[in-house]
């Protein structure tokens, strides 16, 4: 595609822009970040173009989740960085409610983008903080059951959660090491720095009798999205179908998205 063409397409993908401006001023762009006006006059000036606000948006994102790792830790970067990356101009004044699809178009190009960095940057695993942001999010949208790329919020969504049938406790899983927090006496004071478990009470054989068992049961959603993903079965108007749905059209979108950055590229 004519970069002065990329500049104002709208449908621009955010990675398309930045490599076309990496290749015009060198890896600079990445090391030394511009600020926004600097951005908008360089480009306007060297490509002859009037580059719309949202692309101005995208590039500034991509150039954030190739330099900076806060996309994967703080949920604020996140929320603000998924809305332009999703091709949306965000509004600071607003909070709005991320879709699944959002979500997922958006951490499928950060990662994109870190892959084509290669040995200049890495990809960095999503915080905790970020797995119970997105798994909040998704729930709001009514969806509990997140595949790849947002799985690594899975066990959030779905309430992963255990019961002990020694002493009765029912938690949601925080540590995942298959102990029952309080029959290790995981939260007693002396342990509180580590949070880890008593390896004296689970050296007797406390704490492993745990049955493990999800707050909201994944099983049935994971089967129906794989079946309409592979056309098998016409989704109907039940809960899990309904989500399953839902994860369809934000499949779509990231393919759809995909393919924009093959035509684009
Ligand atoms: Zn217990």
């Amino acid at each position: 595609m004519a970069p002065a063409l990329l500049l104002v397409d709208e449908q621009a993908h955010p990675l398309a822009l930045l490599r076309l401006l990496v290749g015009k001023y060198g890896k600079e762009f990445l090391s030394a970040p511009w600020s926004m006006s600097v951005v908008r006059k360089s480009v306007e000036a060297d490509f002859e173009v009037e580059l719309p606000e949202i692309n101005l948006h995208k590039i500034l994102a991509a150039v954030a989740v190739a330099t900076q790792d806060s996309f994967w830790e703080h949920w604020e970067h996140f929320h603000f960085l998924v809305q332009v990356l999703s091709n949306n101009v965000p509004d600071p004044a607003t909070h709005h409610e991320l879709s699944v699809a959002q979500m997922m178009v958006a951490v499928d190009i950060a990662s994109t983008i870190r892959a084509e960095l290669a040995t200049l940057s890495h990809q960095p695993a999503f915080s905790e903080e970020l797995g119970r942001y997105v798994a909040a999010q998704a729930l709001q949208a009514g969806v509990w059951y997140l595949p790849p790329p947002l799985a690594f919020a899975e066990h959030h969504a779905a309430g992963k959660s255990y019961k002990c049938r020694d002493c009765g406790n029912v938690s949601e899983i925080v540590f995942d090491d298959g102990f029952c927090d309080i029959c290790t006496d995981r939260f007693n004071l002396s342990s509180m720095a580590g949070w880890t478990p008593d390896l004296k009470l689970v050296g007797k054989g406390w704490g492993k009798n745990i049955e493990i068992f999800e707050k909201n049961p994944t099983r049935g959603v994971r089967e129906r999205f794989a079946a309409a993903l592979q056309k098998r079965i016409t989704l109907q108007e039940n809960r899990d179908d309904i989500c399953a749905a839902k994860l369809l059209v934000a499949v779509h979108f990231v393919e759809k998205r995909r393919n924009q950055l093959k035509v684009q590229a």
